[in-house]
């Protein structure tokens, strides 16, 4: 991506605008942003170090509370870590892929809000990136990612935020042979028209890409560029903003070198079934055995182990740096996977916790307590808002924040230090969602959750699709409700979500329905007042790989097929929505 200048710094707040509010949103965030002063000196020179590490189960991790197969531990470094800092013991997504929660984490918005909702969406333009208000405050900043669904074609340098941002996985080399092979053989075919050429084209570059991803270990690579960036900021007086985005606990489960996955294996033998194609092989199914699936598992915990060592030399190298006391450490994964506790595998297919609940930690000596556990409930879009209030750099971020009012800061989320004090005592809302297309049936779906207190609200919506165009206008796809269904579990009781209790009369399960309802509602006109849904944004520009194999053709991105045909507006309708209780 190489180096731009800053462009946040000297932002005006154009755009705002100031619609009616619901009600509800208004007295959720019924406390405007007050512009506050940087806090000197101190803020300008902390450092913020945000790791992410993907497709990592909180519950996988000793400092979770998880036992291995054998009881070696899967994670000594975080486990450390945790003991430095202080750990969240229940924080949640807000949805269960890569790409939405890693815009949830940057934006302190949930996916309704920041509408990157699937793959062709892109953010609505009212969100502001974390990167972009610290580099807004003197910040140097930069990103190393190592999973495809971080490119900055998805919105990842939104704001031009982010210095450097770098695909740092090493894979693009693998995957420029890949395809140079697959260009050569689909040009080359004489029945192949040239829509057809540019189609097959960009599937074999998805596949190959996506492929090369699941297979390639690279945490070492993203190691050693952060440490590498790290050492040149030496010197400089900027303090720095540093994201490193970890890929290779996501499936396939591959680790490096076997003696990973070997800590793990049950009974010390070699398991039947290792973590290879772990999605797509149809041995690794429900019904498979519980020895071969814990065989599965130890390759699981062997990538943790491994993205445990390379995050473990990372914070390492931030201590020989002399860093540790000035730098803010943030630790999160994005989502979970899960193994057939609700029926599927991976994630991208449900709201249940085994692919929500996260890790979430925070280090940073003299200002966060050391082994502070905190138990309640919060989520992924609190983080930007905590780091945004430990730099002291909210006046930074009010700048943009006016584009969404009356959102403080802009962002949904709110700062954890006073779960962290002890000053807030209860269980935060936090809100998921899940939109699929295709999902069922060919008929799109999506996916609500609530957690309030100890209950948990999951709602579930069909859709088909309807054509809504008027004569002689652009063509508009609009979803019709189909059927609504309903699930609330009581965590602290069925933390496995097994006994649904929305028809329990319970005055505590009915009260927190009628919680999912307002949240619903809030929701949905938050996503309307940014307009998250209603407006098709151009398709995300090409990546360099897909680039790379369509000049080899001649092509240009306006030759390319669309997801939908030319002019299609695909209104997401969040209506029908409830009524708010009165
Ligand atoms: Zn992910």
């Amino acid at each position: 991506m190489g180096t731009k200048p800053p462009s946040y710094a000297g932002r005006a707040c154009a755009g705002a605008r100031v619609p009616a509010l619901p009600t509800l949103l208004v007295a959720i965030n019924a406390v405007l942003a007050i512009p506050l002063a940087c806090s000197g000196r101190e803020a300008r020179r902390l450092n913020v170090l945000l790791i992410s590490i993907d497709s990592l189960r909180a519950d996988h991790l000793d400092c979770y509370g998880y036992r291995s197969a054998t009881g070696a531990p899967t994670s000594p470094n975080l486990d450390r870590f945790a003991k430095e800092g202080v750990l969240f013991e229940h924080a949640v997504s807000t949805t269960s892929w890569t790409r939405p929660s890693h815009l949830a984490l940057f934006t302190g918005l949930p996916d309704v809000a920041h509408g990157a909702v699937n793959d062709e969406k892109g953010l609505t333009p009212q969100c502001v990136m974390l990167p972009e208000i610290l580099q807004g405050a003197g910040y140097s900043t930069a990103g190393f990612f190592s999973g495809p669904y971080l490119d900055a074609k998805y919105g990842f340098d939104r704001g031009g935020g982010f210095d450097v941002y770098e695909n740092a996985s090493g894979v693009e080399q693998q995957v420029e042979a890949a395809i140079g092979a697959a260009v050569k053989s689909i040009q080359s075919d004489p029945d192949l028209a040239p829509e057809e050429k540019q189609q097959r084209i960009r599937a074999e570059v998805g596949k190959v890409t996506e492929d090369s991803y699941h297979r390639a270990s690279t945490a070492n690579r993203v190691t050693d560029r952060a440490t590498r960036w790290l050492d040149e900021q030496k010197g400089k007086s900027a303090p720095f903003f540093l994201f490193a985005h970890y890929f290779d606990v996501h499936y396939d489960f591959a680790p490096p070198e076997e003696r990973y996955a070997a800590r793990f294996w049950p009974g010390g033998q070699r398991p039947r079934i290792n973590g290879d194609d772990f999605f797509t092989r149809e041995d690794v199914e429900p019904a498979m055995s519980a020895a071969d699936l814990a065989g599965v598992k130890s390759y699981y915990d062997g990538e943790i182990l491994w993205v445990d060592e390379q995050v473990g030399r990372l914070l390492k190298h931030v201590d020989e740096l002399g860093l540790r006391d000035d730098t803010l450490v943030v630790v999160v994964s994005d989502h979970g996977d899960e193994f057939f506790e609700h029926g599927t595998k991976g994630h991208r297919q449900n709201l249940f916790e085994p692919t929500l609940e996260v890790v979430t930690m925070a280090r940073l000596p003299g200002r966060l307590p050391a082994g502070r556990r905190v138990a309640q409930r919060l989520s992924l879009v609190d983080v930007a808002p905590t780091i945004v209030d430990l730099t002291g750099t909210a006046a930074v971020a009010d700048r943009g924040a006016a584009r969404i009012e009356p959102l403080v800061h802009g962002m949904w989320g709110r700062s954890v230090l006073p779960l962290v004090t002890g000053e807030e005592k209860g269980d935060r809302d936090c809100l998921g969602y899940l939109f699929n297309l295709w999902q069922e049936k060919g008929h799109p779906i999506d996916v609500w959750a609530l957690w309030t207190g100890s209950r948990k609200v999951v709602v579930t919506r069909r859709f088909e699709f309807e054509d809504d165009s008027k004569q002689n206008a652009p063509q508009v796809l609009r979803l019709k409700l189909l059927e609504r269904t309903g699930l609330l579990f009581d965590l602290a009781n069925d933390p496995g979500e097994r006994h649904d209790l929305s028809s329990s009369g319970a005055a505590a399960d009915a009260a927190a329905l009628v919680r999912f309802d307002a949240t619903f509602a809030a929701g949905g006109a938050l996503a309307r007042l940014l307009d998250a849904f209603e407006v098709g944004p151009p398709p995300p520009p090409l990546s360099q790989f897909e680039k790379l194999a369509l000049e080899n053709l001649g092509y240009t991105q306006a030759d390319l097929p669309k997801p939908f045909p030319k002019g299609t507006a695909l209104k997401l309708s969040l209506l029908p929505l409830p009524q708010f209780p009165r």
